[in-house]
């Protein structure tokens, strides 16, 4: 008998995959990448991802196990829930959930019958799909209300005190995935109580300027806490789920598996438990610092550069960017910015008339390139850029003369030499 297990690298074992990951590999390398929820996860990270771990039938909890052989898909998962719980200072953590819309389901299950009444951000407003948005499950299963941001781009707190009072929600949904200010988890918890609803704290997108202690944390407010570990988080793709209430932690645990989710990713596990090692280093709270300061760098100069700033600034990793009662739309700005070479996205805004597909604004991130290691000359000349080109949106020439302008500032700051870790097959 022969061995069925094929030992090539990828290179030689499927050449035109390895040739679509190489081309992904330049796009990464060559572009700035600016969408608010992408990062680069180290080398380290991949290698985990891309490891044997990815073999393993893990069902269940540490210890607690519907098959054989887990003594070291246990010891992984044990060391990410302790890495976590480290991070966040919190007493329960469950690192299974493959995404954060599994991570939001889970809670869901956990805590909600169907029907039950669930206040969130409204997606137009920058809340996210699963916090109620009509085409997710979270619209779906559950009674979805929603609050929102005032014209002056700011949730209005007194606003939602208003609408969880009439509505007496089971759930209020606290987090974002386009707001650019800091989220008052105390305001919420004072809400939550007064109606007596769950609150949960959604962080997807500021989770790593919480753990580098530069945005308020939830935890002692929030009665959940959910994240993903792919955005400021720099992990692989994947979510957590995080409490101190043991009652909560116990029914969130088989909301996970076996109510939605069957075997969890060890490899991502073990992914994450890395990312969380390099969370705890002390540089972490050095590259979080960069991140906000980088975004703040690109509202200041896209402000002086005559654009309106949803919020007029921003206190995190991202900027909003609003072009209501201009002739600029969404599509347009993120078309013309990709064509020099810089990846961000549409974006509603507050007061946009355009659909989804269309919107008026776009949304800005710092952390990837941050990440990359680009500083504040780097974001004046990448937001002097972009005001060049959203100046004169038309203008395609001037669009391939910022790309090259900008690939140049790119090679500086290299990420990975290789698009495949060319692992040995040993
Ligand atoms: C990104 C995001 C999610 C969902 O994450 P996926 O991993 O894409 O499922 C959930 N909530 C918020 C606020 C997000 O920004």
């Amino acid at each position: 008998m022969q061995s069925y297990l094929k030992k090539d690298t990828l290179d030689i074992a499927d050449k035109e995959v390895y040739d679509i990951i190489c081309d992904e590999h330049k796009r990464q390398t060559d572009h700035l990448e600016m969408i608010a929820s992408e990062n680069f996860t180290s080398p380290a990270v991949m290698e985990a991802t891309g490891s044997i771990f990815t073999n393993k039938y893990a069902e269940g909890y540490p210890h607690k196990r519907y098959y054989g052989g887990c003594t070291y898909a246990d010891k992984v998962e044990l060391l990410a829930i302790s890495r976590v719980k480290q991070i966040f200072g919190c007493g329960y953590a469950n690192v299974q959930p493959h995404s954060g819309s599994q991570a939001n389901m889970a809670v869901y299950a956990a805590l909600l019958d169907a029907g039950d009444k669930i206040l969130g951000m409204d997606l137009s407003h920058g809340g996210h799909l699963t916090h109620g948005s009509r085409p997710s499950f979270s619209g779906q299963n559950y009674q979805a209300f929603t609050y929102g941001v005032e014209d002056d781009g700011y949730i209005d707190y007194e606003k939602v005190r208003y609408i969880a009072q009439i509505v007496k929600p089971k759930i209020i949904i606290c987090g974002a995935s386009a707001y650019a200010r800091v989220i008052d988890f105390a305001k919420f918890k004072e809400i939550a109580v007064e109606v007596g609803a769950v609150l949960m704290a959604d962080i997807a997108h500021i989770a790593g300027l919480i753990a580098g202690g530069v945005h308020p944390t939830p935890f002692g407010y929030a009665d959940v806490v959910t994240t993903t570990t792919h955005k400021t988080l720099r992990g692989p793709r994947g979510g957590v789920i995080m409490c101190d209430d043991p009652d909560i932690a116990k029914k969130i645990d088989s909301a996970i598996f076996p109510a939605t989710q069957g075997g969890p990713l060890v490899h991502a596990i073990a992914a994450k438990a890395v990312a969380f090692g390099e969370i705890l280093d002390p540089l972490w709270k050095d590259y979080a610092t960069n991140v906000v300061a980088n975004a703040k760098t690109l509202a200041d100069v896209l402000a002086s550069r005559g654009y309106d700033i949803v919020s007029g600034g921003t206190d995190n990793h991202l900027v909003l960017v609003s072009f209501v009662g201009t002739d600029i739309t969404g599509k347009i700005a993120d078309e013309a910015l990709e064509n020099a070479g810089i990846t961000t996205n549409k974006n509603s805004v507050p007061n946009d008339t355009r659909s989804p597909f269309v919107t008026s604004g776009i949304r800005i991130g710092s952390a990837a390139l941050t990440t990359r290691g680009m500083g504040e000359n780097e974001f004046k000349q990448i937001a002097n850029s972009i005001a060049d080109i959203l100046d004169d949106v038309n203008d395609t020439d001037l669009q391939q003369t910022i790309k090259t302008r900008l690939m140049d500032i790119a090679k500086n700051f290299p990420i990975y030499e290789q698009a495949t870790q060319q692992r040995s097959n040993t």
